[in-house]
């Protein structure tokens, strides 16, 4: 059996396409997460939208699972081969489709890697809508699948708030174009108005509705100027940022909001003044960027906030810069609380709860949040030691108290990718039995992605 399905792929992608090689195998296995490593049983890396398409019939008629690799930095897991079967990788379709400079539109391969486009673009004086803070090999079919954050979300909402035009294909094998370009004259010149957002379905999907063979995102002009502004609160007045993001967002002058605490800053060996920092980008022409930082230092000084001297933004967001020191002070020993998202007003709240539950256990812990404007999106960690798997599921076990004490308050959810299994039972009935009915559709026979969501 193996070798038949072995040669059939050869046919689909090309002869040194496919491999059942453990060696090449193996590679496939990991990812930055701490779950448990598994080897697939093929590795197939398809060179266009019809080797996908032959490569996802193959499986279907086989009903054999289809995994599909990036560059293996989620913190979920996603890019394992949980129940073996065939690994994707779209290193070959890397391709750039077209720089529409008088429309602002970009439109590439699913496996160009983002780094890549936004030196193409920047050759231009031109960039992506956000920057992201991973390293340099994540392509955009991952990205647009685990739901995609990155400095300038402030202003420009998430990767998928800019996405234009998708091309997938299906479980079953069809190539389809979403979004407005389901005309069939009509390029990708807006998301929706083809019946209704079909795209979505695809999007923050962890690969579990269908691959991703292309995109087209929104782009936009590199801003002339960045005012940059740290704003310190300390534990009794953490509730006055509250206000001062409410302020920010009336005021429309800040192109990227984000919240770190002094766990972060501890990790890049920076003392703070402060428990918690509001780092804030004003962006424009140089006038715009001017008046913004005027704008913020006023807001900073109505909520009593201190303004931090320290260019600690700018070092948080080189890539990596949290976690690489993270890895390096903590070794793999850490866990991200999977991300969640939560109004303005539960941040003060939830932040508490979970410095008090952590430091009684005496687990060292951090806080990172891109704040979107109306809502935060967080990134609580946690780090132990890295080959103890006792404080490991001690960690998981204090997560899961956390999770209750959040969930079950009106105003936070699950964000980021997921819902992963743990979250399930925070989910209404009807929204879980909904996603799963249209799981059965796109995907009768579970190839995509079996065990990684619930559904
Ligand atoms: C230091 C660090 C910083 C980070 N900063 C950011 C950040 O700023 N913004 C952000 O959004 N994330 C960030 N992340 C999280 C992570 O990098 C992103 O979620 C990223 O999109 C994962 O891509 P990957 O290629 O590493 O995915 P992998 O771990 O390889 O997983 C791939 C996932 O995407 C799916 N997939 C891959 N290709 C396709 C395709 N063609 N079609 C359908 N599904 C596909 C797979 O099924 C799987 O679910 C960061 C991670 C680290 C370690």
């Amino acid at each position: 059996m193996a070798d038949r399905i072995l040669k059939i792929l050869k046919d689909v992608v090309g002869q040194e396409w496919a491999s059942s090689d453990r060696h090449n195998l193996i590679s496939y296995t990991r990812d930055m997460s701490p779950y448990p490593t598994k080897e697939g049983e093929y590795i197939v890396l398809p060179g266009s939208n019809e080797e996908i398409s032959g490569v996802l019939l193959v499986a279907n008629n086989n009903k054999i699972p289809v995994y599909m690799k990036g560059a293996g930095t989620t913190f979920g897991g996603l890019g394992i081969p949980r129940s073996g079967g065939i690994v994707m990788d779209f290193n070959r379709m890397n391709k750039t489709i077209n720089i529409d400079e008088k429309n602002l539109l970009f439109t590439c391969q699913c496996g160009q890697n983002v780094y890549n486009s936004i030196e193409q673009l920047r050759a231009r004086g031109l960039d992506v809508p956000l920057w992201p803070m991973y390293g340099a090999s994540v392509p955009w079919g991952s990205w647009v699948n685990t739901s995609a954050s990155g400095m300038f979300q402030f202003g420009a909402g998430l990767v998928w708030d800019n996405l234009f035009g998708m091309e997938v294909v299906l479980a079953t094998g069809e190539i389809v174009k979403v979004g407005i370009n389901g005309y069939a004259n009509c390029g990708p010149i807006a998301r929706y108005m083809a019946g209704s957002d079909v795209m979505g379905i695809f999007l923050g999907a962890s690969g579990g509705m269908g691959v991703c063979s292309e995109i087209t995102t929104v782009i936009r002009t590199v801003p002339e100027a960045i005012e940059f502004i740290t704003l310190g609160y300390q534990d009794e007045n953490i509730e006055m940022m509250t206000a001062a993001l409410q302020q920010i967002g009336r005021e429309g002058v800040a192109g990227e909001v984000s919240i770190a605490d002094d766990g972060a800053a501890h990790l890049v060996d920076v003392d703070i003044p402060a428990r918690v920092l509001l780092m804030v980008y004003a962006d424009g022409t140089l006038e715009q960027a001017d008046y913004g930082g005027r704008v913020v230092r006023r807001i900073l000084k109505e909520t009593g906030a201190v303004e931090i001297e320290f260019p600690i933004g700018q070092i948080f967001h080189q890539n990596n810069a949290l976690l690489g020191s993270m890895t390096k002070k903590y070794g793999g020993g850490m866990d991200c609380l999977s991300s969640f998202a939560s109004s303005y007003e539960s941040f003060a709240g939830m932040f508490r709860q979970y410095k008090e539950i952590y430091d009684k256990y005496g687990m060292f812990n951090m806080w990172y949040a891109w704040v979107m404007n109306g809502y935060i999106l967080h990134f609580p960690w946690v780090a132990y030691p890295e080959h103890d798997p006792d404080f490991r599921q001690t960690a998981r076990e204090i997560r899961d108290q956390v999770y209750d004490q959040w969930f079950t308050t009106p105003n936070v959810s699950g964000g980021y990718f997921g819902p992963f299994p743990h979250m399930i039972k925070y989910l209404r009935p009807t929204y879980y039995e909904l996603l799963r009915r249209v799981k059965r559709t796109m995907d009768p026979n579970n190839i995509l992605c079996p065990g990684i969501l619930p559904y």
